[in-house]
């Protein structure tokens, strides 16, 4: 009877945070992954990330603890400035992280932490995309941009907020998407200010511009970020339109934002999307399941996707192999852990809204006086625990398979 044997090889679209740790997780259970990236190589840009509550146990259970601290950005200060540049209300170290256990790292250190780990018995295709898939029954075939199509067993769309995997097997985007009202950019520059392990935060009412550097004598990250209605999309792959609506925006405004804008027009690793969430009913159709922001995507005002994505992968893996292959037992498993684990991350959305892009001139006064009051430091703590309680709020499930111990 077809759709019977048990599953072995899997085809990953995406090499992102949760393709590369899915793959990981695969090959430790005895799986066979294949990664197709349509980037020529692993992704650069973007700011720091964190790896929080349940992320941190998943990148132990990697081995990687020791790897992952050791690549942590040290952030001395985050302070909010004035357009004339000078400081006002600061956080110090650790203000975001009350536990201690969580670390944040650039985006393109983790992503080639994971890659790392999971080269060894998975198959990279970079330069490849995914352009079809279509579900067989007792196999899919996957189509792709630069190969001959090839059968696999399951497909994974690990490919992001803007998944083409999803949009083949679910329909369009705006059916599963929901815009919170915000554009995001990210980009590298010149350190200009020789800033060194601090981060300034730059605000009028709906708009933010911010500058990180991790040493003096090396190239600072910069965000631009807007709230914007839902009557001016910006499209994710234009990175001119992007470009250009970032200048329209930000054009006049104070402080270094002259120089910030020079420098996105530099830029050669403008990271920019949509503030926007995925909410699905279900994130598998046959032998295609989604992971990470192509089926859950929190935005990264909520700060939790990667966490997300590397628990997703540790589960969808997991759970595969305690059914034995049975992609349809093994599926159902997976969104049972997820869902409220889910479920819980996107709800901090807001709370990061209103931290980062305050909308009025009180929200900004209101910001900026909890963050001086120190020691209460209100909404930040409340902030700050809500992120807590729902970065660990999954419990791990030992799977069959063994994996590795943590060696640091
Ligand atoms: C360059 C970059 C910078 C980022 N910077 C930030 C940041 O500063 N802050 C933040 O909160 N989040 C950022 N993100 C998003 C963040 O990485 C994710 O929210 C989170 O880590 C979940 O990861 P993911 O693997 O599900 O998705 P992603 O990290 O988005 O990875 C998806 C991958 O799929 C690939 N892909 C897309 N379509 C196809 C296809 N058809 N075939 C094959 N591959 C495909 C993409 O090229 C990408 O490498 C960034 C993402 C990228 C790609």
């Amino acid at each position: 009877m077809p759709g019977t044997a048990p599953a072995r090889t899997v085809l990953i679209a995406g090499a992102g945070i949760a393709g590369p740790a899915l793959a990981y997780w695969l090959r430790e259970r005895g799986f066979e992954p294949t990664v197709a990236e349509r980037a020529p190589a692993l992704r650069t840009g973007g700011w720091a990330i964190d790896v929080r509550g349940a992320a941190t146990e998943v990148a132990a259970r990697m081995g990687l603890a020791g790897a992952v601290r050791a690549a942590a950005v040290e952030t001395r200060s985050i302070s909010l400035v004035a357009p004339d540049g000078r400081r006002g209300a600061r956080l110090g170290a650790g203000a975001l992280s009350p536990s201690g256990r969580d670390v944040e790292l650039l985006r393109t250190d983790l992503a080639r932490l994971l890659h790392g780990a999971s080269a060894d018995g998975t198959e990279y295709l970079f330069g490849t995309a995914v352009t079809g898939v279509e579900d067989l029954g007792d196999r899919v075939r996957a189509d792709f941009d630069t190969a001959p199509p090839r059968e696999f067993d399951l497909v994974v769309g690990a490919d992001g907020l803007h998944s083409p995997v999803r949009s083949a097997v679910f329909g369009p985007e705006e059916r599963h998407s929901r815009f919170l009202g915000a554009y995001l950019s990210v980009f590298t520059m010149e350190n200009h200010l020789r800033l060194d392990r601090e981060v300034l935060l730059y605000n009028t009412p709906g708009m933010l511009a911010a500058l990180r550097g991790e040493d003096p004598d090396e190239r600072a990250y910069a965000i631009l970020a807007m709230r914007s209605g839902e009557g001016e999309p910006v499209r994710h792959r234009d990175a001119g339109a992007q470009r250009a609506a970032l200048h329209e925006r930000f054009a006049g405004t104070g402080w270094e934002v002259p120089a910030i804008l020079e420098g996105l027009d530099r830029s050669g690793d403008l990271y920019f999307d949509s503030a926007t969430q995925i909410r699905m009913d279900r994130w598998s159709r046959g032998r295609v399941v989604l992971l990470g922001d192509a089926g859950y995507c929190p935005s990264p005002l909520s700060g939790q996707g990667s966490s997300l994505a590397l628990v997703g992968a540790y589960v969808l893996a997991g759970e595969l192999a305690e059914a034995g292959g049975d992609h349809r037992r093994a599926f159902a498993g997976y969104e049972a852990e997820m869902r409220g684990f889910v479920r819980r991350n996107q709800k901090i959305a807001q709370a990061g809204m209103d931290f980062l892009l305050p909308a009025t001139r009180t929200g900004l006064r209101v910001r900026s006086l909890g963050m001086r009051a120190a020691a209460g430091l209100p909404a930040l703590a409340r902030f700050s625990s809500k992120m807590d309680r729902a970065s660990t709020a999954i419990a791990l499930k030992e799977y069959p398979g063994a994996p590795r111990r943590a060696a640091g």
